[in-house]
């Protein structure tokens, strides 16, 4: 889950992490009083949306006035930001931070993440901030160290020290490096984070270290132990479909293709995807409607697939374990019929009672095309979807 750079800071604050000032606002008026709270004479607005590269969008600028602040805010509250990371499509701009300026000397690069190689927590930093990190890592790899840190240790001083002199932090610095340091991992660790970005983390003219920027992603499945995380959560920034998905406990994720795929299982559904791939066709979806898959499950999996304009057939995957075969049929048959499906089904069912639930699926009376493995069902659904587009 992600939330906004200004909750971010919040989080940050809490553990002792220098952010600036700053306040969110909704509205021209609530920028303008939210500047009028801060004591600088420079300010900068920013537009709060669940993406990065706002910087070269026109997502983040700087304020002389407070009659600036409020035109910017203006201007930017309801605007559709594009950004590298947003899509062509961008994201409607909902909110602003307002936040003091900082005279900046030097901008870095920090993050956290987890590796899962090595299983541990894993700094990234890089003396070239500010800027795009894909493109450092892809051009100038040797301009990112990375550093482990135990679990069964912690952080120690030498990752700090090691981290300094990466970024090449003076000695001037090096308290108050650390107390930066230990405060982003102790909040990384508390919040159960995947993964914490501060791009750039700045030294300013008069030689103090800020965070400049704030990115934080949490571990979904450890949320249920955070409830004052989960209240951060804006579902304005989340894909729609991806949304009512996690309301019905079903795993969801869009994808570009026109073939929707209704699974048992994420590794079932990988490899449908894979073979879906493997003759000729292209997913519309990852779907994963887990191990209860019964008739309201099912349902809600069928409206959520159709819900997709793109969406121009359906391979149903389904091995009858927990569930047993029949009852799958069952509920595939009922949800078919009352979202009145007008695109080619392809149902490939396997395990527990498999004959009879083929045999209810034949005799619904619905065009349900059979499939016995999972090429057959590939093959057939990916030719279904394409002699509909030829004629
Ligand atoms: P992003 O583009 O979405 O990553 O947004 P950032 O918060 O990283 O801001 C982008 C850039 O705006 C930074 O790299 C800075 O160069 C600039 N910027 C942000 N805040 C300030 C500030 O307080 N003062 C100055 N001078 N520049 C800033
Ligand atoms: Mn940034």
């Amino acid at each position: 889950m992600n939330i906004h750079e200004y909750q971010a800071k919040e989080v940050l604050k809490k553990y002792g992490v220098a952010v600036p000032a700053g306040a969110v606002a909704f509205t021209p008026d609530e920028a303008e009083k939210a500047a009028q709270k801060l004591q600088t004479k420079l300010w900068v607005v920013k537009a709060q949306i669940h993406a990065g590269g706002r910087g070269k969008a026109g997502g983040v600028k700087l304020a002389k006035s407070l009659d600036e602040v409020k035109q910017l805010a203006k201007e930017m509250l309801g605007m559709t930001l594009v950004t590298h990371q947003t899509g062509p499509e961008g994201k409607e701009v909902k909110r602003v931070y307002i936040e003091e300026g900082s005279d900046i000397a030097n901008e870095l690069y920090l993050s956290m993440v987890i590796d899962r190689a090595s299983s541990r927590i894993t700094f990234m930093a890089s003396q070239e901030g500010g800027m795009d990190i894909e493109e450092v890592a892809e051009k100038t790899p040797e301009k990112i160290i990375t550093i482990d840190v135990d679990p069964a240790c912690g952080l120690q001083p030498f990752h700090t020290r090691v981290l300094a002199k990466g970024l090449g932090i003076g000695k001037e610095l090096s308290k108050d490096f650390a107390k930066f340091i230990s405060g982003i991992y102790t909040a990384f660790v508390e919040t159960d984070a995947s993964q914490v970005e501060i791009n750039p983390l700045v030294i300013t003219k008069d030689n103090k270290l800020i965070a400049l920027d704030a990115k934080f992603n949490f571990d979904e499945n450890a949320l249920y132990r955070h409830p004052e995380i989960v209240e951060l959560r804006d579902e304005d920034e989340e894909d729609p479909l991806e949304l009512q998905a996690s309301k019905f406990g079903l795993a969801y994720i869009k994808m570009d293709g026109n073939i929707g795929c209704m699974v048992n299982g994420a590794g079932l559904a990988m490899s449908t995807m894979d073979i879906i791939k493997l003759y000729g066709g292209e997913p519309a979806n990852f779907l994963d409607v887990g191990g209860g898959a019964n008739k309201e499950k099912v349902t809600e999996a069928f409206k959520l697939i159709l819900s997709d304009p793109n969406v121009e057939g359906i391979l149903v995957n389904i091995f009858g374990g927990i569930m047993r075969c029949d009852i799958i049929a069952e509920g595939v048959i009922g949800a078919a019929k009352e979202v009145n499906l007008s695109v080619p089904l392809v149902v490939r069912l396997a395990g527990t009672n498999v004959e009879l639930g083929k045999k209810m699926l034949a005799n619904s009376g619905l065009d349900i095309i059979p499939a016995d493995d999972l090429a057959d069902a590939a093959d057939k659904i990916v030719s279904a979807v394409k002699g509909k587009a030829a004629a």
